[in-house]
This record gives C-alpha cells, structure tokens and sequence, in this order.
C-alpha cells in the first residue's frame, strides 16, 4: 500500500544552492543545475557513524546513543536534532539546531537558530546565526571551496590505513 504523497518541499541542493520542489515522498532526487544525487529525507543516527561528510536536504537527527564523527562538513538543510554526540568540522544548517541535556558538540557551526540545554556539553566550535543564511549558503559554491579539495586528501588518508583515524576519533571523548 503506497503511503499518502504528503505536501511538496523546496529542497536546496548543498552542492551549488539551487532549489526544486519535491515530492514530500521522495528520499532522494537529482539536482537540476548541476546533476549531482541529493539525499532529500532526515537523517537518524542510533549508533556509531564514522564518515566524511554527512549531507541532506533534510534533518540530522542524532539519538542519545547515537554519535556521529564527519571528517568533513556536515550539512543539514532542515535543522540537527542532537541528543547524542558530534564531531565535525563543520556544520552547514539553514534551520534550527537543538541540543539536548546529555548533547556533546564538537566542530563549527553555522546554523538559523540555535537551542542549547542545560547539560549539554560544547567542546570546540566557531558558531554563527548569519541574518540571511540561505543566500549565504547559495554565494558560497562548497564544491569549489577548501572544503572539497581536502576531502580528496582525506580519501588518499584513508586508503592508506586506518590508525591515524582512530586516534583522531577517540580523543578527549
Ligand atoms: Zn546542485
């Protein structure tokens, strides 16, 4: 039985900034403008989750057990909903950000609004509420930044082995 479709969204790519209407079904989609797989639905971490780069035009939402290191950047168009612990080095949000009581950040951030709970726990970050975000985000190309060209040196890292990481990862934690 197929689910109701749900009202349409306006997604906004995280790779060049162009948006499009989608269906409130759809979970993933192809970028118009420049042709790159967008991840349109949330983001829900219940564990451990080492990547590169978390990126969605929807929410992160990290659960009190769940912990998330990025390498990279992570984007999330509709907001992060943290509980848990993150690590990145930097966050992209055109909504709100929470945290909860037993939250522990780690990395910049640049955000609509940001709610923090007592208990929770900031290690280390630049945080900015820009006045107009979205058109911020559009003016800065992130596939042409900094931001990309380390995440290629980043592969070779990895493909190299995997101690470095690790050491990285659990430090201070
Ligand atoms: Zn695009």
């Amino acid at each position: 039985m197929a689910k109701p479709p749900g009202p349409p969204r306006r997604i906004t790519c995280y790779h060049c900034g162009r948006s499009q209407d989608v269906s409130g079904r759809t979970t993933s989609t192809v970028c118009p403008a420049c042709s790159k797989t967008l991840t349109v639905e949330d983001i829900v971490v219940k564990s451990y989750l080492g990547v590169r780069n978390v990126e969605t035009c929807g929410r992160l939402i990290v659960t009190k057990k769940g912990r998330v290191v990025a390498q990279q950047r992570i984007v999330a168009h509709e907001g992060i909903e943290l509980e848990g612990k993150l690590e990145c080095r930097e966050a992209l949000v055109s909504g709100p950000v929470t945290m909860g009581g037993k939250a522990e950040w780690r990395g910049d951030l640049t955000a609509l609004s940001l709610a923090v709970a007592e208990g929770a726990t900031i290690r280390r970050g630049y945080f900015t509420v820009p006045e107009n975000w979205l058109e911020e985000l559009r003016a800065r190309p992130p596939d042409e930044d900094e931001t990309r060209r380390e995440d290629d040196l980043a592969d070779d890292e990895l493909a190299d082995g995997r101690g470095a990481r690790d050491d990285v990862v659990d430090d201070d934690w």
